[in-house]
């Protein structure tokens, strides 16, 4: 990819402008930006194409509308991670969290949301790619990804990113 150096607060800001402007007005955004943030090494197309693909899912989660929120903080990933989440490397990242009051996702299905086709929207509504798109993205940067879910009350995707960390 074409890799620059992206400030996540940047990233984070253009997404709520993209969800103002084209999501029903049934959904509130809001967007909580930690201080100091680390900037993150990548490929600034590819990582706003995963967050638009979370929250495009967000917004497919609440028809009824409701509340997606945007978050981007300072992580440092240790051993509390690393056992939880297979994919979890000891470090510094840039956490980028998208959450919704949706529909949540059933656990029968949470272990199969990131296979390339899957879904559960109607035909010609979904292409079951978004995800898979979205974990290639983040794999390719380094970084991870987890979720959790609970029905009827909503999801949390959460997108870990190697902070980039200057040598002296
Ligand atoms: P698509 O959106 O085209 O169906 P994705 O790969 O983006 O494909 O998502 C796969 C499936 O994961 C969706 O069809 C849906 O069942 C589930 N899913 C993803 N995000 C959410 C969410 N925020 N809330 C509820 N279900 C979700
Ligand atoms: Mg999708």
């Amino acid at each position: 990819g074409n890799h620059t150096l992206i400030a996540p607060a940047y990233l984070i800001s253009q997404i709520k402008q993209m969800v103002e402007e084209t999501f029903p007005k049934s959904i509130t955004i809001s967007t909580h930006i930690g201080s100091d943030l680390w900037a993150v090494s990548g490929d600034e197309t590819q990582l706003h194409q995963v967050l638009v693909n979370l929250c495009v899912n967000a917004r497919d989660a609440m028809p009824n509308g409701g509340l997606l929120k945007l978050s981007a903080q300072n992580l440092v990933v240790d051993t509390s991670y690393t056992q939880k989440h297979i994919d979890a490397k000891i470090g510094a990242y840039v956490l980028l969290t998208v959450s919704d009051t949706g529909t949540g996702i059933p656990s029968e299905i949470i272990d199969r949301i990131f296979e390339p086709f899957f879904t559960t929207k109607e035909f010609g509504k979904g292409t079951g790619l978004g995800l898979s798109t979205a974990i290639g993205i983040v794999k390719s940067h380094g970084g991870f990804i987890t979720v959790s879910s609970t029905i009827n009350q909503g999801t949390e995707f959460k997108v870990f990113l190697p902070a980039f960390i200057p040598s002296p």
